[in-house]
């Protein structure tokens, strides 16, 4: 998913994305977007490298205040160990190239360990989003580079064998996008389909193609591991892989049941309807028993659904 990167840390990592910036703006202007605006944001999460194009100043100043806005919500998992470079990118074509992923229609944004790309919030839909909206999307992406880096002391995370459903699970949980997801008994539904069109097992046609069924499913698995297990498993999950560890060996480890075996669990949660027991908070938004809404605002369209 992600090509190899120079490792440097700390401000010198900074420095480098300076430079990189400086060689995308001095770049051929049909094929990449000239990002000629670079500024360090520095938050409680740790330091971020912010370009976007000169002329898009309200796109990056909505991408600036989310970065500070989403930081001390990521404390739960950790901080971050190296800096990450944001791009805003001017339209949805140059988003796609950027991450090669054409086809990808309903793709906002996408994050690597040390970047994130992000389609200027300006070109997203008429009338642009709210600020809530694109805190969302950010934090959703933010999470995913905590992930990255507290899985691994490099690009090494790629080959661990993190499943979707942990992976898009977690930063949907994080970034409260439970009103998003499918129901419990949607989801069951889902799980009693053709193998075929299983969520969990997520092929990447359906990722591509079905990705509402795959970030419920990751959504409501996390969320079902965070509230039996607790935030403590995850952290130890993280942890156990930046040791050395693959998913699998890392997941039993610090949750104290095999990964393949907790999946089954969840799934006869919800065919059994377990779901219908839980508490109403659980039972009604996928699993955030922290405070919910102020931060995301429900009844977005899908045209501005956060994803990767
Ligand atoms: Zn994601």
């Amino acid at each position: 998913m992600s090509e190899p990167r120079p490792r440097l840390g700390g401000w010198g990592r900074l420095l480098f994305g300076l430079a990189a910036a400086a060689v995308v703006a001095s770049g051929c202007a049909h094929r990449r977007p000239r990002l000629g605006t670079a500024e360090a944001v520095v938050t409680s999460a740790g330091t971020f490298l912010l370009v976007y194009e000169s002329a898009d100043r309200a796109g990056g100043e909505m991408v600036r205040r989310a970065l500070i806005v989403g930081a001390p919500r990521l404390a739960r998992w950790g901080t971050l160990r190296a800096p990450v470079e944001v791009q805003v990118l001017p339209t949805h074509e140059s988003l796609e190239r950027a991450v090669n992923r054409p086809g990808f229609d309903w793709l906002r944004a996408w994050a690597r360990r040390e970047v994130v790309f992000v389609q200027s919030p300006s070109t997203w839909f008429e009338g642009g989003p709210t600020q809530a909206q694109v805190n969302e999307l950010l934090l959703h992406e933010l999470t995913h580079c905590v992930m990255y880096q507290a899985a691994s002391p490099g690009d090494e995370w790629q080959r661990k064998g993190i499943p979707v459903w942990f992976r898009e699970g977690m930063a949907s949980v994080t970034a409260n996008q439970g009103y998003r997801r499918a129901s419990w008994a949607g989801l069951a539904r889902l799980l009693a389909g053709p193998p075929a069109e299983d969520p969990i097992d997520a092929p990447e046609r359906l990722f591509r193609e079905e990705s509402d069924a795959v970030y419920s499913a990751g959504h409501h698995a996390f969320a079902f591991l965070v509230r039996r297990y607790g935030d403590g498993a995850v952290r130890g999950v993280l942890a156990e892989m930046h040791a050395g560890r693959g998913f699998e060996q890392a997941f039993e480890a610090a949750v104290g049941l095999r990964a393949d075996a907790f999946v089954r669990e969840f799934r006869r949660y919800v065919l059994m309807g377990g779901w219908r027991n839980a508490p109403p908070r659980f039972r009604r938004r996928g699993g955030h028993e922290c405070e919910p809404s102020s931060f995301a605002s429900p009844g977005e369209s899908k045209s501005s659904s956060s994803a990767k």
